[in-house]
């Protein structure tokens, strides 16, 4: 097996390769390089696989880190929506390299079928442009698809988001989602000059370490997760007014929220996860 020898450090070489395929970066994709030979190492580390592990990278763009990764002997599934990088990742980068799968299209969509015959990977590694990122994370944990170990790099205001704990500014519902199967830390700031093109977002890279146990029961995780949707569904209201998007009556509401020891007019950023998670059964 032989894989590809390509400078991914060099922007030169970046230019030249797009250009001899007659391809572009494309803004609509965030598409961003990583270009710092020390950072890919660094996320690398942290994504700790090895011969044993399966690990699904999402956007692999030409694939910096899918080198790094194959390198680690791990199989690698790697899902990339841009048809061009996906010829050069099949044709030229890992024409015969057994341990790396692509599958191309948008990997919102393509991830379930891989799931659903395979189950989860040991790890995801991902550089993705923010608003995927986010979404593609809790599309996982809401369908209860938890890897061990997640790394993703990420804007830094959405890694604050996964890492922040109640009473923390930017403590909202993606917070809670995130944190009731992983233990989540920023592990790494990037500058912007460690990519091509350098992104005008600060980014960061988070570890998601799966917990031994969850936060949440595992028979109570849909339930917990429709509700924590619900407490937040409007930032401004109280819990009680998007309460009432439940469409239960008001009488059995007032009823679980003071029996779970909340206040009406809080608001949902205020809530922990214990009382979330006794709020709905008291509302059961
Ligand atoms: N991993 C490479 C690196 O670090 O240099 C490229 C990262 S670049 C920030 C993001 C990559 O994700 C691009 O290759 C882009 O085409 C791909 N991408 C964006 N949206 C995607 C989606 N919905 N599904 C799969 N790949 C996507």
């Amino acid at each position: 097996m032989a894989i590809w020898d390509f400078d991914y450090t060099s922007v030169s070489s970046i230019a030249r390769l797009l250009e001899e395929n007659g391809l572009g970066m494309t803004k609509k994709f965030g598409q961003n390089f990583l270009i710092s030979a020390n950072v890919l190492g660094r996320i690398t580390a942290l994504c700790g696989a090895n011969e044993r592990s399966v690990v699904w990278e999402v956007g692999p763009g030409i694939g910096a880190l899918t080198t790094r990764l194959l390198q680690t002997g791990a199989s690698v599934t790697a899902f990339e929506i841009d048809h061009g990088f996906c010829r050069i990742l099949r044709e030229k980068a890992y024409s015969d390299v057994p341990n790396f799968r692509l599958i191309e299209g948008d990997a919102l969509k393509t991830w379930k079928e891989v799931y659903e015959k395979e189950g989860a990977p040991d790890m995801v590694c991902a550089n993705l442009p923010y608003n995927v990122g986010s979404v593609f994370i809790a599309s996982l944990i809401e369908n209860r698809c938890l890897p061990k170990r997640m790394v993703y790099t990420l804007q830094s205001e959405v890694v604050d988001r996964i890492c922040a704990k109640q009473g923390d500014e930017s403590y909202s519902g993606f917070s809670i989602l995130t944190g009731i199967d992983y233990q989540n830390r920023e592990a790494l700031k990037i500058k912007s000059g460690c990519f091509f093109p350098p992104p005008n977002v600060d980014s960061s890279v988070v570890v998601m370490e799966k917990r031994e146990t969850p936060l949440v029961p595992s028979e109570d995780a849909s339930a917990f997760i429709n509700l924590t949707r619900v407490l937040f569904a409007q930032r401004r209201k109280t819990v009680r007014n998007n309460l009432k998007a439940l469409g239960l009556p008001s009488e059995k509401l007032d009823e679980a929220l003071e029996k779970s020891g909340i206040s009406p007019t809080e608001r949902a950023e205020k809530l922990t996860v214990d009382q979330i998670l006794g709020l709905q059964r008291a509302l059961r």
